[in-house]
């Protein structure tokens, strides 16, 4: 964060305000973990904060310190309205555009308030008055703890802010083993364990705690896994029906798309997932070395995100998305050929 940056902040913050936080639409650990982590901390500094998700998040993340105040925007529309409208700041974590706050994008786009935006993804848009923006950190709660320490109140962390951040940190980096991984995140996760994250109990809560349904969807995924060998790309297809047959919740498929990318030889992986009652095809990409799915997501699918994580949608059929996916690979020849 630049000085001017820091000053701004602790401007905003110097009595006590009436604070809404947002994570983007289908938060994972990151989202989560940022904004949470954010909402204990200011709160112990006496402002009246209230997070807002713009839907619901997986059942993975649901014990989480004090999730349950969260308001769910899909749910509560008219009470998530009237707290952004009375807001005097507003931070969005996680994410870098108002369009991944799917259905609060109108209401946040005519709010008062002063925006604060936390984010570690490519090409952040300009609607803040304090856009703290760095693509290089491995995890928006990385950049929290960051901005803690910026804003001059690292002693006010705590074992739950510590819990949170530590979850955001581990599911962005894929358990620490991403390149954005630096030896600064071990610092930080050393700092967090010592202030009372207690690692194994996250990792368990977060990774040991599948239904039998995500379990046979796995299986189901990876036996629909196909194969691009000559562009080094490999897919899964999930339809509607299969979803449903597994009693399919939110949640359910994250991480497949890392299976794909884990096949010997694979730079290209992408997981298509139809979703009927949205009517698109949401769709993950991920991929090894410089292969840029962040480009592919942006330029195809109305996506976006990271070089080697990306995330996108189709609002053609299922069967059409594949066809325009698999029409487009040979494109790319030069980067995903051997
Ligand atoms: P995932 O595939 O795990 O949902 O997302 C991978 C990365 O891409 C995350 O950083 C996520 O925030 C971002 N992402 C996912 N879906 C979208 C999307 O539809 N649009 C944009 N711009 N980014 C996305
Ligand atoms: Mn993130």
């Amino acid at each position: 964060m630049t000085n001017e940056d820091i000053s701004k902040v602790k401007e905003l913050l110097d009595s006590p305000k009436k604070v809404v936080i947002v994570p983007h639409k289908g938060p994972d650990g990151d989202a989560m973990g940022s904004t949470l982590a954010l909402k204990l901390l200011l709160e112990g500094q006496h402002h009246e904060v209230q997070l807002i998700s713009p839907n619901d998040y997986p059942d993975f993340l649901k014990w989480m310190p004090y999730q349950e105040e969260v308001i769910i925007y899909e749910k509560e529309k008219e009470k998530s309205d009237q707290y952004i409208k009375a807001a005097d700041v507003i931070f969005t974590l996680d994410f870098n555009h108002l369009s991944r706050a799917g259905d609060m994008k109108p209401v946040l786009e005519e709010a008062e308030a002063d925006f604060i935006m936390i984010d570690h993804h490519q090409q952040p848009d300009d609607y803040a008055v304090v856009t703290y923006s760095d693509v290089s950190m491995c995890s928006t709660a990385q950049m929290v703890y960051h901005f803690i320490e910026n804003i001059g109140l690292k002693d006010s962390l705590n074992a739950q802010i510590a819990t949170c951040l530590y979850t955001g940190i581990m599911t962005d980096t894929g358990s620490f083993r991403y390149r954005s991984t630096t030896s600064l995140t071990h610092r930080v996760i050393a700092e967090l364990i010592e202030l009372g994250a207690d690692n194994t109990n996250i990792h368990e809560n977060v990774y040991d705690t599948n239904s039998y349904g995500r379990l046979q969807l796995l299986g189901l995924a990876l036996q629909n896994l196909k194969v691009v060998p000559e562009l080094r790309t490999a897919y899964i297809v999930l339809t509607q029906e299969e979803l449903d047959k597994n009693n399919f919740k939110k949640g359910d498929t994250e991480g497949f798309v890392n299976y794909g990318l884990s096949l010997e030889g694979t730079v290209f992986a992408a997981i298509f997932i139809e979703n009927k009652a949205e009517k698109i095809v949401k769709i993950s990409f991920r991929s090894k070395g410089t292969f840029s799915v962040n480009d592919f997501a942006r330029l195809h699918f109305q996506g976006g995100g990271h070089i080697n994580a990306a995330g996108g949608k189709s609002d053609l059929s299922l069967e059409e998305t594949i066809e325009k996916f698999i029409s487009i690979l040979p494109d790319y020849k030069t980067s995903l050929a051997k």
